[in-house]
């Protein structure tokens, strides 16, 4: 890492943070030539897949896309932030599982209603009614019920 004040290419770390429970680090570095003080960041740069839609569109994935479904469904109810911030972690997580290429925007669906559902049956059915645009309530519990036997069957409820 260069120095910016005089582009010396010699630095020492004085100082090292860790920061965002581990993702990223501080560092304080001093040049050696110049003895001027300067930061960097280091973060991890995970690459997600490209999000194929309904229609066959492709498009980059975006955090704050499903972050915003996520927040919508969970309005009003007793969920922390820090939890649902978790909850986006370990959504990303399941989909680079199935794909660091491409996800469909069903599986993405699929994997933030079945966290949603072991968090918070109200923001559950918020999601599940919105992502899926249902025509009417019995098409909803059909749904619903026919998710409840995938579910047993995988065991994972
Ligand atoms: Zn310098």
């Amino acid at each position: 890492m260069k120095c910016p004040y005089c582009q010396e290419s010699e630095t020492k770390v004085v100082d090292s943070r860790l920061l965002k429970e581990g993702f990223s680090v501080r560092r304080r570095r001093k040049c050696d030539g110049c003895e001027k003080r300067f930061t960097t960041y280091e973060t991890i740069e995970i690459s997600m897949p490209n999000i194929v839609k309904l229609d066959g569109r492709r498009e980059p994935f975006k955090r704050e896309k499903i972050l915003d479904g996520i927040e919508k469904a969970c309005q009003k109810r007793p969920i922390p932030t820090e939890q649902i911030d978790r909850l986006i972690e370990n959504i990303e997580k399941d989909i680079l599982e199935i794909s660091d290429k491409e996800i469909t925007t069903k599986q993405i669906g699929h994997i933030v209603m079945m966290y949603l559902r072991n968090l918070d049956p109200v923001a559950y059915i918020r999601f599940a009614s919105v992502y899926r645009k249902f025509q009417d309530i019995e098409e909803f519990v059909s749904e619903i019920r026919h998710d409840e036997e995938n579910f047993s069957t995988t065991g994972d409820a």
